[in-house]
């Protein structure tokens, strides 16, 4: 099937205004850096997310699920697949008594207010987390002491052979920042959430005052994908790469943030090399100073040496 082909297929599935050819991936990141993608589609049913998949696996065009884009460092060539963005499109939830059902496209904010203004305590930890509840399932996004695993009971997805199937938690094997639907490569379309319950003034406090942590640490006012490494054992990322003496040193546009050096940001025009270039100097340097060798956490689309 050609491109213009696959376009006109992708427009019956999922409407005429949810595909888009050469879409600017910059502006569905965070770090506000990626080249165009060849497609770019918005589902707005299950049925639709399951059809566009199918339809690009048969064709035998390589496809990518997006959410927010809060973990994401995108090529400056782009990306040469379809994108399926999962975001706002897909985002009901749900609530029956404790429990919330939660499409996979609906942020951790919403949900999070959502649960707080039903008097359900339990997802404060990710308010902050600027990604979606799909992105949050894939990784077991957590911070502050609470994780996704904490909350979750089920989730629904949607496998590589087009199968939709109800993972239990047990299957999820969630871990740190890995899941076995990252592994096996599915596609997560709803979460089960149980919360428990307590009052919303309570839970908006809890809220607040992790809004305000964030805040003082965080360089949130900078273009970043959040801690560009992974915690290693028995270390903090930050003070390794102060320490290593790279506070506020850049690549390009590209710098390690003078507030949190955790975090590398896009103080302005950052191109994915520079980020690249500037993620391997601090690995360098880290390691000659310490013997500490970072990893990456942050994920790469579109480049020769992309892991995942
Ligand atoms: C300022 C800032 C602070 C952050 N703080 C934290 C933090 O405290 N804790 C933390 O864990 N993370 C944090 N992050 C990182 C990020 O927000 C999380 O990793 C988040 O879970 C990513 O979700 P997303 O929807 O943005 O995913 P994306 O970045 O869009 O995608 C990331 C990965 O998830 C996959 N994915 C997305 N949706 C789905 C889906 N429906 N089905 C299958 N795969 C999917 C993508 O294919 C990709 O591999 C922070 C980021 C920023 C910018």
């Amino acid at each position: 099937m050609d491109a213009q082909a696959l376009v006109l297929e992708l427009k019956k599935i999922a409407g005429e205004d949810a595909v888009r050819s050469d879409e600017p991936m910059a502006a569905h990141t965070t770090f506000q850096i990626g080249g165009p993608a060849d497609v770019f589609v918005e589902p707005r049913t299950e049925q639709a997310v399951c059809a566009t998949f199918m339809l690009c696996r048969q064709a035998d065009v390589p496809v990518r699920v997006l959410g927010l884009g809060s973990d994401l460092l995108v090529a400056d060539a782009g990306l040469r697949c379809v994108v399926v963005r999962l975001a706002e499109n897909f985002a009901t939830i749900e609530r029956q008594g404790n429990v919330l059902q939660v499409q996979a496209g609906a942020s951790n904010a919403d949900v999070a207010q959502v649960a707080c203004a039903a008097g359900l305590a339990g997802y404060e930890f990710a308010s902050g987390i600027p990604g979606t509840i799909g992105g949050a399932a894939i990784m077991n996004a957590g911070a502050y002491g609470g994780e996704f695993k904490d909350v979750a009971v089920a989730l629904r997805c949607l496998t590589p052979t087009g199968e939709v199937v109800d993972v239990s938690a047990e299957e999820a094997a969630w871990s740190y920042r890995h899941s076995m639907m990252d592994a096996a490569g599915y596609v997560v379309l709803a979460a089960t959430l149980r919360l428990t319950s307590d009052n919303p003034a309570v839970i908006q406090e809890r809220m607040d005052d992790l809004a305000r942590r964030r805040a003082e640490k965080q360089p949130l006012d900078m273009p970043s994908a959040g801690s560009t490494f992974k915690r290693p054992e028995g270390h903090f990322v930050g003070k390794l790469v102060q320490e290593a003496g790279l506070r506020g040193v850049r690549v390009g546009g590209a710098q390690v943030s003078e507030k949190h050096t955790g975090f590398l940001v896009n103080a302005g025009d950052a191109t994915a090399a520079d980020v690249c270039a500037l993620i391997e100097l601090v690995q360098e340097r880290v390691y000659e100073h310490t013997g500490v060798q970072l990893e990456p956490e942050v994920r790469r689309w579109g480049f020769e040496d992309e892991e995942r």
